[in-house]
């Protein structure tokens, strides 16, 4: 019944600039006080995200910023500014919880993530990615009752597609995959050690490669040193893959939410995978 999903003729290529804040909350839900060494988490809030929201508004596009409820928490201020810039705020776990959970921990989490960014932004909160991609079989079910309308956990496919995870009409979900290898500054910056340029190099041949084809770049980047983009060159190497990007036609960069609601009102150009 399905065929795969397809992108219109006029959107060459669906460019999606996710950041993962990833901020103290990563040291301290591994019971590591987030201070000396291990503040990279607060150069998220004090540097990297002012860094990257004035990178983009220089290019005037839109991205998607993922926050852990804990973060939000110690950092309000940085968030209440990233929504009030007219950046996405999404959920990305309470303490960036990349263990398994059982399932009331994880919906309590959950619930509790979506009530604290909430009345941070004071509007709702519409999507979700998990901290390392970890979910259950309940997570979906979860994140549509709160009124979520897409996902961005998962890393079996090149295109976005709907993820039906129940048998009901409306136990559906746009899935926004992401491939957290090629399009991710984790794996470069925290194993291969590989020098900004480098770093760019890579992710002009991945859109070389995308452009035209499946047509959809969908990246997670961190706003920390250490392992994220954060820092000035990295940001930097950032800067310079969009400037590469916008030198395409048909290159359309949105928020996430933006992109999940047109897969909304396009369903029949989406394939639709059950997981039910
Ligand atoms: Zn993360």
């Amino acid at each position: 019944m399905n065929q795969r999903t397809n992108l219109p003729e006029d959107m060459r290529c669906v460019v999606l600039i996710g950041i993962d804040f990833d901020g103290p909350s990563h040291e301290v839900g591994r019971g590591i006080a987030p201070l000396g060494k291990h503040s990279w988490g607060n150069y998220s809030a004090r540097c990297g995200v002012p860094r990257h929201m004035d990178m983009l508004d220089g290019h005037g596009i839109k991205g998607t910023f993922f926050v852990p409820g804990y973060d939000a928490e110690r950092h309000p201020d940085t968030i209440a500014r990233v929504d009030q810039r007219n950046f996405e705020v999404a959920a990305h776990g309470y303490l960036h919880e990349a263990w398994e959970l059982g399932l009331e921990e994880e919906e309590a989490l959950l619930r509790k993530t979506d009530r604290i960014l909430r009345d941070v932004i004071g509007k709702p909160v519409l999507g979700w990615r998990s901290p390392s991609g970890r979910k259950s079989d309940r997570t979906m079910a979860v994140l549509k009752s709160m009124g979520y309308i897409y996902d961005s956990s998962d890393k079996d496919y090149d295109r976005p597609y709907r993820l039906r995870f129940g048998k009901g009409p409306d136990d559906v979900i746009v899935e926004l995959p992401n491939n957290t290898y090629s399009l991710d500054d984790f794996p470069f910056y925290k194993f291969s050690h590989t020098p900004p340029s480098e770093v760019l190099g890579q992710w002009k041949s991945e859109f070389d490669a995308i452009y035209g084809h499946d047509r959809f770049f969908v990246m997670s980047l961190h706003p920390r040193a250490g392992w994220g983009s954060g820092t000035p060159s990295r940001t930097r190497a950032l800067s310079d893959l969009i400037t590469y990007m916008k030198g395409h036609d048909g290159v359309q960069f949105m928020d996430y939410r933006t992109f999940a609601q047109w897969c909304q009102q396009h369903r029949d150009n989406l394939e639709e995978v059950s997981f039910a």
